[in-house]
Protein backbone atom coordinates (compact mmCIF):
# COMPACT_ATOMS: atom_id res chain seq x y z
CA UNK A 1 0.00 0.00 0.00
CA UNK A 2 1.10 3.64 -0.45
CA UNK A 3 2.26 5.57 1.97
CA UNK A 4 -0.57 8.34 1.89
CA UNK A 5 -4.01 5.98 1.86
CA UNK A 6 -5.94 7.78 4.42
CA UNK A 7 -9.16 8.67 3.68
CA UNK A 8 -8.11 12.38 4.25
CA UNK A 9 -9.34 14.42 1.10
CA UNK A 10 -7.20 17.89 1.08
CA UNK A 11 -8.82 21.08 1.59
CA UNK A 12 -9.23 21.85 -2.02
CA UNK A 13 -11.29 19.16 -2.45
CA UNK A 14 -13.91 20.19 -0.12
CA UNK A 15 -15.93 22.03 -2.43
CA UNK A 16 -19.15 21.74 -1.41
CA UNK A 17 -17.49 19.89 1.87
CA UNK A 18 -20.27 17.16 1.96
CA UNK A 19 -19.67 16.26 -1.34
CA UNK A 20 -16.13 15.01 -0.88
CA UNK A 21 -16.53 13.45 2.94
CA UNK A 22 -15.25 9.83 2.00
CA UNK A 23 -16.49 8.90 5.63
CA UNK A 24 -20.08 10.60 4.82
CA UNK A 25 -22.80 8.27 3.60
CA UNK A 26 -22.70 9.49 -0.25
CA UNK A 27 -19.01 8.02 -0.77
CA UNK A 28 -20.66 4.55 -0.22
CA UNK A 29 -22.78 5.05 -2.89
CA UNK A 30 -21.29 3.60 -6.37
CA UNK A 31 -23.84 5.71 -8.38
CA UNK A 32 -22.54 8.97 -6.52
CA UNK A 33 -18.97 7.78 -7.33
CA UNK A 34 -19.87 7.61 -11.00
CA UNK A 35 -22.10 11.29 -11.06
CA UNK A 36 -18.95 12.72 -9.40
CA UNK A 37 -15.62 11.65 -11.39
CA UNK A 38 -13.14 13.90 -12.44
CA UNK A 39 -13.43 14.83 -15.72
CA UNK A 40 -11.32 17.64 -16.06
CA UNK A 41 -7.44 19.55 -15.42
CA UNK A 42 -9.35 22.29 -13.59
CA UNK A 43 -10.93 19.33 -11.28
CA UNK A 44 -7.47 16.98 -11.15
CA UNK A 45 -5.63 20.02 -10.30
CA UNK A 46 -7.42 20.30 -7.00
CA UNK A 47 -6.22 17.12 -6.11
CA UNK A 48 -2.17 19.07 -5.84
CA UNK A 49 -0.42 16.52 -8.08
CA UNK A 50 3.17 17.86 -9.07
CA UNK A 51 3.96 17.91 -12.84
CA UNK A 52 0.30 18.14 -14.21
CA UNK A 53 0.03 20.39 -17.72
CA UNK A 54 -2.65 21.51 -19.02
CA UNK A 55 -2.19 20.86 -22.62
CA UNK A 56 -1.46 17.51 -22.03
CA UNK A 57 -5.57 16.95 -21.62
CA UNK A 58 -7.06 16.17 -24.90
CA UNK A 59 -8.58 12.71 -24.50
CA UNK A 60 -11.29 11.79 -22.06
CA UNK A 61 -10.38 11.62 -18.60
CA UNK A 62 -12.68 10.05 -16.02
CA UNK A 63 -11.41 9.19 -12.06
CA UNK A 64 -13.72 8.04 -9.36
CA UNK A 65 -13.47 10.56 -6.09
CA UNK A 66 -12.39 6.99 -4.68
CA UNK A 67 -9.24 6.19 -6.95
CA UNK A 68 -8.66 10.09 -6.81
CA UNK A 69 -7.72 10.04 -3.43
CA UNK A 70 -5.00 7.36 -3.93
CA UNK A 71 -3.40 10.01 -6.41
CA UNK A 72 -3.63 13.30 -4.32
CA UNK A 73 -0.54 15.11 -3.96
CA UNK A 74 1.94 12.66 -5.32
CA UNK A 75 3.81 13.06 -8.24
CA UNK A 76 2.81 13.01 -12.35
CA UNK A 77 5.60 9.89 -12.20
CA UNK A 78 3.50 8.25 -9.53
CA UNK A 79 2.69 4.35 -11.04
CA UNK A 80 -1.34 4.99 -10.61
CA UNK A 81 -0.76 8.82 -11.81
CA UNK A 82 0.68 7.22 -14.91
CA UNK A 83 -2.11 5.23 -15.23
CA UNK A 84 -5.08 7.46 -15.18
CA UNK A 85 -3.78 10.97 -16.20
CA UNK A 86 -3.36 12.00 -19.70
CA UNK A 87 0.45 12.65 -21.47
CA UNK A 88 1.09 14.43 -24.37
CA UNK A 89 2.10 10.68 -25.42
CA UNK A 90 -0.76 9.40 -26.44
CA UNK A 91 -0.95 12.49 -29.06
CA UNK A 92 2.26 10.23 -30.77
CA UNK A 93 1.32 7.47 -33.39
CA UNK A 94 4.61 4.82 -33.43
CA UNK A 95 5.30 2.44 -36.11
CA UNK A 96 2.80 -0.80 -35.67
CA UNK A 97 0.20 0.97 -33.90
CA UNK A 98 -3.47 0.95 -34.70
CA UNK A 99 -6.53 2.11 -33.04
CA UNK A 100 -7.75 -1.70 -33.31
CA UNK A 101 -4.41 -3.47 -33.03
CA UNK A 102 -6.44 -6.93 -32.04
CA UNK A 103 -8.99 -6.33 -35.06
CA UNK A 104 -12.12 -6.73 -32.53
CA UNK A 105 -14.23 -4.39 -35.05
CA UNK A 106 -13.39 -6.96 -38.06
CA UNK A 107 -13.93 -10.24 -35.36
CA UNK A 108 -17.42 -9.15 -34.71
CA UNK A 109 -20.18 -11.02 -36.22
CA UNK A 110 -22.80 -8.87 -34.38
CA UNK A 111 -22.82 -5.16 -32.80
CA UNK A 112 -21.43 -5.82 -29.34
CA UNK A 113 -19.99 -8.98 -29.63
CA UNK A 114 -16.33 -10.22 -30.40
CA UNK A 115 -15.79 -14.22 -31.64
CA UNK A 116 -12.42 -14.99 -32.00
CA UNK A 117 -12.03 -18.52 -30.46
CA UNK A 118 -14.06 -21.17 -31.45
CA UNK A 119 -16.04 -22.11 -28.15
CA UNK A 120 -16.23 -18.73 -26.32
CA UNK A 121 -17.29 -14.47 -27.29
CA UNK A 122 -16.78 -11.50 -25.42
CA UNK A 123 -19.41 -9.60 -25.28
CA UNK A 124 -19.07 -5.47 -24.73
CA UNK A 125 -22.08 -4.59 -22.72
CA UNK A 126 -21.19 -1.00 -22.27
CA UNK A 127 -18.36 1.46 -23.35
CA UNK A 128 -18.52 3.36 -19.90
CA UNK A 129 -15.55 2.47 -16.81
CA UNK A 130 -15.43 4.05 -13.49
CA UNK A 131 -12.30 5.41 -14.41
CA UNK A 132 -10.45 5.07 -17.80
CA UNK A 133 -6.93 3.47 -18.13
CA UNK A 134 -4.58 5.52 -20.75
CA UNK A 135 -3.43 2.21 -21.94
CA UNK A 136 -6.81 0.85 -22.59
CA UNK A 137 -7.30 -1.62 -25.79
CA UNK A 138 -10.88 -0.34 -26.58
CA UNK A 139 -9.56 3.48 -26.21
CA UNK A 140 -11.20 3.29 -29.91
CA UNK A 141 -14.77 3.51 -28.12
CA UNK A 142 -14.63 3.34 -24.71
CA UNK A 143 -15.58 6.48 -23.14
CA UNK A 144 -16.21 7.96 -26.50
CA UNK A 145 -19.93 7.01 -27.53
CA UNK A 146 -22.66 5.38 -26.62
CA UNK A 147 -22.32 1.02 -27.11
CA UNK A 148 -24.18 -0.08 -29.63
CA UNK A 149 -24.78 -3.65 -28.36
CA UNK A 150 -27.97 -5.21 -29.35
CA UNK A 151 -28.60 -7.81 -26.80
CA UNK A 152 -31.84 -9.44 -28.66
CA UNK A 153 -29.47 -10.24 -31.95
CA UNK A 154 -26.36 -11.30 -29.81
CA UNK A 155 -28.74 -14.04 -27.98
CA UNK A 156 -29.78 -14.78 -31.21
CA UNK A 157 -25.92 -15.31 -33.01
CA UNK A 158 -25.10 -16.97 -29.38
CA UNK A 159 -28.00 -19.75 -29.62
CA UNK A 160 -27.26 -20.35 -33.15
CA UNK A 161 -23.85 -21.45 -32.42
CA UNK A 162 -23.90 -24.45 -30.42
CA UNK A 163 -20.19 -24.61 -30.09
CA UNK A 164 -20.03 -21.54 -28.15
CA UNK A 165 -19.75 -22.39 -24.19
CA UNK A 166 -18.52 -19.70 -22.64
CA UNK A 167 -19.60 -15.79 -22.73
CA UNK A 168 -17.47 -13.02 -21.14
CA UNK A 169 -18.82 -9.87 -19.94
CA UNK A 170 -16.67 -7.32 -20.81
CA UNK A 171 -16.95 -3.47 -22.52
CA UNK A 172 -16.05 -0.85 -20.97
CA UNK A 173 -17.16 -2.28 -17.63
CA UNK A 174 -20.01 -4.02 -17.26
CA UNK A 175 -20.17 -3.27 -13.28
CA UNK A 176 -20.85 -0.02 -14.40
CA UNK A 177 -24.56 -0.99 -15.84
CA UNK A 178 -27.28 -0.66 -12.99
CA UNK A 179 -27.71 -4.03 -11.17
CA UNK A 180 -31.14 -4.98 -12.94
CA UNK A 181 -29.71 -4.60 -16.15
CA UNK A 182 -26.51 -6.81 -15.34
CA UNK A 183 -29.07 -9.72 -14.22
CA UNK A 184 -31.26 -9.25 -17.41
CA UNK A 185 -27.99 -9.93 -19.21
CA UNK A 186 -27.04 -12.55 -17.50
CA UNK A 187 -30.57 -14.46 -17.32
CA UNK A 188 -30.60 -14.30 -20.93
CA UNK A 189 -27.46 -15.36 -22.06
CA UNK A 190 -27.66 -18.19 -19.27
CA UNK A 191 -30.80 -18.91 -20.69
CA UNK A 192 -28.92 -20.61 -23.70
CA UNK A 193 -28.70 -23.83 -23.41
CA UNK A 194 -25.26 -24.57 -24.58
CA UNK A 195 -23.91 -22.14 -22.82
CA UNK A 196 -21.52 -23.73 -19.34
CA UNK A 197 -19.91 -20.10 -18.20
CA UNK A 198 -20.25 -17.03 -17.34
CA UNK A 199 -17.21 -14.48 -16.99
CA UNK A 200 -17.13 -10.67 -16.25
CA UNK A 201 -13.95 -8.89 -17.23
CA UNK A 202 -13.76 -5.86 -14.56
CA UNK A 203 -11.99 -2.95 -12.92
CA UNK A 204 -14.95 -1.80 -11.00
CA UNK A 205 -13.50 -3.29 -7.60
CA UNK A 206 -10.11 -1.25 -7.74
CA UNK A 207 -11.67 1.94 -8.78
CA UNK A 208 -15.07 1.99 -7.51
CA UNK A 209 -14.92 -0.38 -4.56
CA UNK A 210 -18.65 1.22 -3.69
CA UNK A 211 -19.93 -0.93 -6.54
CA UNK A 212 -19.55 -4.02 -4.92
CA UNK A 213 -22.66 -3.11 -2.56
CA UNK A 214 -25.43 -5.53 -1.31
CA UNK A 215 -27.70 -5.69 -3.92
CA UNK A 216 -24.87 -6.62 -6.50
CA UNK A 217 -23.87 -9.25 -4.21
CA UNK A 218 -27.16 -10.99 -4.00
CA UNK A 219 -27.88 -10.71 -7.53
CA UNK A 220 -24.74 -12.24 -8.44
CA UNK A 221 -24.95 -15.67 -6.29
CA UNK A 222 -27.60 -16.26 -8.66
CA UNK A 223 -25.29 -17.33 -10.88
CA UNK A 224 -23.16 -19.42 -9.51
CA UNK A 225 -20.44 -20.76 -10.69
CA UNK A 226 -19.56 -16.51 -11.55
CA UNK A 227 -15.77 -16.44 -12.93
CA UNK A 228 -14.79 -12.45 -11.92
CA UNK A 229 -11.10 -11.34 -13.68
CA UNK A 230 -10.57 -8.62 -12.05
CA UNK A 231 -8.06 -5.80 -13.45
CA UNK A 232 -5.15 -4.69 -11.66
CA UNK A 233 -2.20 -2.81 -11.94
CA UNK A 234 -0.39 -2.07 -8.70
CA UNK A 235 0.26 -2.84 -5.62
CA UNK A 236 -0.97 0.10 -4.63
CA UNK A 237 -4.17 -0.82 -5.49
CA UNK A 238 -4.48 -3.18 -2.67
CA UNK A 239 -6.53 -0.65 -0.75
CA UNK A 240 -8.56 -1.45 2.58
CA UNK A 241 -11.87 -0.85 0.63
CA UNK A 242 -10.68 -3.04 -2.69
CA UNK A 243 -9.37 -5.86 0.13
CA UNK A 244 -12.72 -5.73 1.40
CA UNK A 245 -14.54 -5.53 -2.28
CA UNK A 246 -12.68 -8.76 -3.55
CA UNK A 247 -13.64 -10.41 0.17
CA UNK A 248 -17.53 -9.70 -0.09
CA UNK A 249 -16.99 -11.33 -3.89
CA UNK A 250 -14.90 -14.47 -2.44
CA UNK A 251 -17.50 -14.76 0.39
CA UNK A 252 -20.34 -14.43 -2.27
CA UNK A 253 -18.82 -17.85 -4.12
CA UNK A 254 -17.15 -15.68 -6.97
CA UNK A 255 -14.13 -17.18 -8.82
CA UNK A 256 -11.62 -14.47 -8.62
CA UNK A 257 -8.74 -14.18 -10.85
CA UNK A 258 -6.99 -10.86 -12.45
CA UNK A 259 -5.27 -9.62 -15.11
CA UNK A 260 -2.55 -7.06 -15.46
CA UNK A 261 -0.70 -5.01 -18.23
CA UNK A 262 2.83 -4.87 -18.01
CA UNK A 263 3.60 -1.07 -17.94
CA UNK A 264 6.63 1.08 -18.75
CA UNK A 265 7.21 3.14 -15.44
CA UNK A 266 4.39 1.68 -13.27
CA UNK A 267 5.16 -2.13 -13.23
CA UNK A 268 8.16 -3.58 -15.22
CA UNK A 269 10.07 -4.86 -12.07
CA UNK A 270 9.81 -8.04 -10.46
CA UNK A 271 9.43 -7.08 -6.88
CA UNK A 272 6.27 -4.63 -7.82
CA UNK A 273 4.86 -7.80 -9.37
CA UNK A 274 5.65 -10.07 -6.98
CA UNK A 275 3.99 -7.52 -4.28
CA UNK A 276 0.78 -7.40 -6.44
CA UNK A 277 0.45 -11.21 -6.96
CA UNK A 278 1.27 -12.26 -3.19
CA UNK A 279 -1.16 -9.57 -2.37
CA UNK A 280 -3.84 -10.75 -4.27
CA UNK A 281 -3.31 -14.37 -3.33
CA UNK A 282 -3.80 -13.29 0.28
CA UNK A 283 -7.24 -12.04 -0.45
CA UNK A 284 -8.29 -14.80 -2.92
CA UNK A 285 -7.92 -13.35 -6.04
CA UNK A 286 -5.58 -15.97 -8.49
CA UNK A 287 -2.94 -13.87 -10.70
CA UNK A 288 -4.19 -14.91 -14.28
CA UNK A 289 -2.24 -13.50 -16.65
CA UNK A 290 0.43 -10.72 -17.33
CA UNK A 291 -0.23 -8.40 -20.97
CA UNK A 292 2.22 -7.52 -23.11
CA UNK A 293 0.48 -3.75 -23.61
CA UNK A 294 -1.50 -3.84 -26.98
CA UNK A 295 0.28 -1.95 -29.42
CA UNK A 296 -2.66 0.80 -29.56
CA UNK A 297 -2.33 3.96 -31.35
CA UNK A 298 -0.10 6.31 -28.80
CA UNK A 299 0.93 3.55 -26.34
CA UNK A 300 4.24 3.59 -27.29
CA UNK A 301 5.48 5.15 -23.57
CA UNK A 302 4.10 2.41 -21.87
CA UNK A 303 5.27 -0.61 -23.92
CA UNK A 304 8.15 -2.72 -22.34
CA UNK A 305 10.88 -5.09 -24.69
CA UNK A 306 9.00 -8.25 -24.40
CA UNK A 307 12.23 -10.11 -22.63
CA UNK A 308 11.24 -7.37 -19.52
CA UNK A 309 7.85 -9.92 -19.07
CA UNK A 310 9.79 -13.05 -19.43
CA UNK A 311 12.70 -11.58 -16.67
CA UNK A 312 9.49 -10.75 -14.51
CA UNK A 313 8.33 -14.38 -14.71
CA UNK A 314 11.85 -15.84 -14.38
CA UNK A 315 11.84 -13.94 -11.34
CA UNK A 316 9.41 -15.28 -10.21
CA UNK A 317 9.01 -19.12 -11.27
CA UNK A 318 9.82 -21.44 -8.66
CA UNK A 319 10.65 -18.63 -5.66
CA UNK A 320 6.82 -18.15 -5.55
CA UNK A 321 3.68 -20.43 -5.13
CA UNK A 322 2.98 -21.68 -8.82
CA UNK A 323 -0.77 -20.49 -8.72
CA UNK A 324 0.55 -16.99 -8.04
CA UNK A 325 2.40 -16.95 -11.23
CA UNK A 326 0.20 -15.23 -13.62
CA UNK A 327 0.97 -16.17 -17.51
CA UNK A 328 2.88 -13.73 -19.58
CA UNK A 329 0.79 -13.37 -22.87
CA UNK A 330 0.98 -11.11 -25.74
CA UNK A 331 -2.38 -11.06 -27.72
CA UNK A 332 -1.66 -11.12 -30.76
CA UNK A 333 -2.01 -8.45 -33.52
CA UNK A 334 -4.93 -8.91 -36.28
CA UNK A 335 -6.79 -11.01 -34.07
CA UNK A 336 -4.04 -13.93 -33.14
CA UNK A 337 -5.28 -14.31 -29.86
CA UNK A 338 -3.62 -14.82 -26.76
CA UNK A 339 0.14 -16.66 -27.17
CA UNK A 340 2.07 -17.58 -24.28
CA UNK A 341 5.80 -16.17 -24.10
CA UNK A 342 8.58 -17.76 -21.93
CA UNK A 343 11.87 -19.07 -22.30
CA UNK A 344 11.74 -23.02 -22.93
CA UNK A 345 12.73 -24.89 -19.59
CA UNK A 346 13.66 -27.79 -22.54
CA UNK A 347 17.55 -27.72 -23.26
CA UNK A 348 17.65 -30.77 -25.02
CA UNK A 349 15.35 -33.36 -26.37
CA UNK A 350 15.86 -36.94 -27.98
CA UNK A 351 13.75 -40.04 -28.38
CA UNK A 352 15.76 -41.33 -25.26
CA UNK A 353 15.41 -38.41 -22.81
CA UNK A 354 15.10 -34.60 -21.92
CA UNK A 355 16.73 -31.92 -19.95
CA UNK A 356 14.98 -29.44 -18.40
CA UNK A 357 16.62 -26.49 -16.28
CA UNK A 358 14.89 -25.37 -13.08
CA UNK A 359 14.27 -22.42 -11.72
CA UNK A 360 17.70 -22.37 -10.18
CA UNK A 361 19.52 -22.95 -14.05
CA UNK A 362 20.15 -26.76 -12.75
CA UNK A 363 19.89 -28.97 -15.60
CA UNK A 364 17.82 -32.46 -14.91
CA UNK A 365 16.96 -34.93 -17.11
CA UNK A 366 13.84 -36.92 -17.81
CA UNK A 367 13.46 -40.20 -19.18
CA UNK A 368 11.38 -40.30 -22.46
CA UNK A 369 11.83 -43.76 -23.32
S1 LIG B 1 -11.07 -0.63 -17.09
FE1 LIG B 1 -10.57 -1.88 -18.90
S2 LIG B 1 -12.02 -1.25 -20.47
FE2 LIG B 1 -12.04 0.36 -18.86
S3 LIG B 1 -10.54 1.88 -19.52
FE3 LIG B 1 -9.47 0.44 -18.18
S4 LIG B 1 -8.59 -1.09 -19.59
FE4 LIG B 1 -10.21 0.01 -20.72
Amino acid sequence: MSDNESSSVPKELEEPPSKWDPSGPEWQDWKWQMANRLTSFEELKRLNIKGLKEEDFKFPLSITPYYATLLQNKDINYPLCKTMIPSAEELVKSPGEEDDPLCEDDMSPVPGLVHRYPDRVLLLTTNTCASYCRYCTRSRTVGTHCASTNIDLVVEYISSHPLIRDVILSGGDPLTLQTKTMVSLLTKIKSIPHIDVLRIGTKAPVVMPQRIDSDLIEALKAFHPLYINIHFTHPDELTPETIEACRKLAKAGMILGSQTVLLKGVNDDSETIKKLVLGLVKIGVVPRYLYQCDPITGSKHFRTPVEKGIEIINALQGFISGFAVPKFVIDAPKGGGKIPVGQTHITFMDDKSIKLRNYLGKIYEYPTE
